[in-house]
């Protein structure tokens, strides 16, 4: 056989789905990929694993695209997972870790699933793919759909940022911009689908892209010797890296390659942090109500655009995997957005994006609440690279003539 994959399964009632053929959602709600683990089991080792090209193609069984299908890439996977101990010293973490997507084909981790995604596309017959973005799903989609030789329509909220809007149109897609929200963009794409011909490539509305993203939960278990860390923040949107996260650990302890503790039982996964701005938080809204589903959160707004989705199709997908997690949602500032962009690319030299900005500035609250221990192990995701977000950082550099340099300027 040359796919491990199982079956479908409807994330809403647990309705079992042939695998093979293209797939939406089922009753308005996402679709997982299961696996013959135990197969997988049998057929594969971490020590296979190890002697392959560092991509994410190395969890190829544990991947929906057959074996004997090329996948469409640019490389993606294998992101170093950096410590960061002058960032952490002032915080008082001895042991923070980033895990730097920000260096992924078109700088975000975005290309993760949309590797996965047009890979599969591509193998099922699709010839035309269409999504809505708040941001980098845009130029990711349009970046594998080239390499695919697919067609690609990409439609985005008016006040995208400016690197975002042309990067579609750099790859070759039609893009739009659209007076709305992420969500008024996704209905363009759905109400298209028949009169356009194109396959739905919404986050979450097929079954793929979470298990492109899947493959950050494998990369970080590798990268720490098949164990994982204490606490995770996350910074989230859609939730597809989330949730992803917490599927590829369930997979790892089944597959009995996460490494025990001297009583012989595995380790407690990590606790997701999952972090919103507070301009468009509707999971920690429906976290601290104690609620299941989200509600929509009304005139979404944040500099950080990958959060910008004020209604997830698989946020009882996010707030399962969190409560199970003993995490918690939390708000950013938005104000202090900037600030830690800067504080922490220049403690580091980690391209820093608005949206794992945030995150930091939730570390920095339960920190101060007292919700970290000092020597855990805390792995941030930096899900983008900070040249993407113009907007989001001041540009006025001060001016020097090169007539009458000013060097008590230079001196500062
Ligand atoms: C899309 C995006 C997010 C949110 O990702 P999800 O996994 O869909 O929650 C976070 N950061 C950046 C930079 C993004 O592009």
């Amino acid at each position: 056989m040359s796919h491990f994959v199982s079956h479908l399964e409807a994330a809403i009632d647990g309705t079992v789905l042939p695998f093979g053929s293209l797939a939406n959602l089922h009753n308005g709600r996402p679709i997982w990929v299961r696996y013959h683990l135990d197969r997988i089991r049998a057929a594969v080792s971490p020590a296979d694993i190890a002697k392959r090209p560092p991509n994410l193609w190395r969890y190829r069984e544990l991947l929906p695209l057959p074996a004997d299908v090329e996948p469409v890439t640019l490389g993606e996977g294998m992101t170093p997972l950096l410590h960061c101990p002058r960032l952490g010293k002032q915080l008082g973490l001895s042991n923070l870790f980033v895990k730097d997507e920000s260096q992924l084909p078109t700088g975000s981790f975005k290309s993760r699933g949309m590797a996965a995604a047009i890979s599969m596309a591509k193998w099922l017959g699709v010839k035309r793919v269409a999504l809505p973005t708040a941001g980098n799903a845009g130029g990711a989609a349009a970046a594998y759909a080239a390499r695919a030789g697919l067609e690609c329509y990409v439609f985005m909220p008016d006040d995208t940022p400016i690197v975002n809007q042309f990067e579609p149109h750099l790859y070759g897609a039609k893009a739009f911009r659209v007076n709305g929200l992420i969500n008024d963009c996704g209905k363009i794409v759905k109400d298209g689908a028949d009169r356009m011909g194109w396959f739905d490539l919404s986050t979450l509305k097929e079954p793929y892209r979470l298990e492109g993203k899947k493959t950050m939960g494998l990369e970080l278990a590798e990268q720490l010797g098949w164990a994982l860390p204490g606490t995770i923040f996350y910074p989230t949107g859609g939730g597809t890296g989330l949730i992803g996260m917490w599927k590829a650990f369930h997979e790892l302890a089944e597959l009995q390659w996460l490494g025990r503790d001297s009583a012989g039982s595995v380790p407690p996964f990590p606790r997701l942090i999952s972090c919103q701005a507070e301009g468009c938080a509707p999971i920690v809204r429906a976290f601290e109500k104690g609620e299941r589903f989200a509600e929509l959160f009304p005139n979404a707004k944040t500099v950080a655009s990958g959060l910008r989705v004020p209604a997830a199709v698989g946020d009882f997908m996010i707030l399962d995997a969190i409560r199970a997690s003993g995490g918690k949602a939390a708000t950013g500032s938005e104000a202090k957005i900037a600030t830690w962009m800067r504080r922490a690319s220049s403690a580091e030299g980690i391209s820093i994006c608005p949206e794992t900005a945030v995150c930091f500035d939730v570390l920095e609250q339960m920190i101060a609440a007292g919700e970290m221990k000092p020597d855990e192990l805390v792995v941030v995701f930096n899900t983008g690279a900070a040249p993407k977000y113009l907007e989001a950082l001041p540009t006025d550099l001060p001016q020097i003539d090169k007539n009458q340099v000013d060097w008590d300027r230079i001196a500062g």
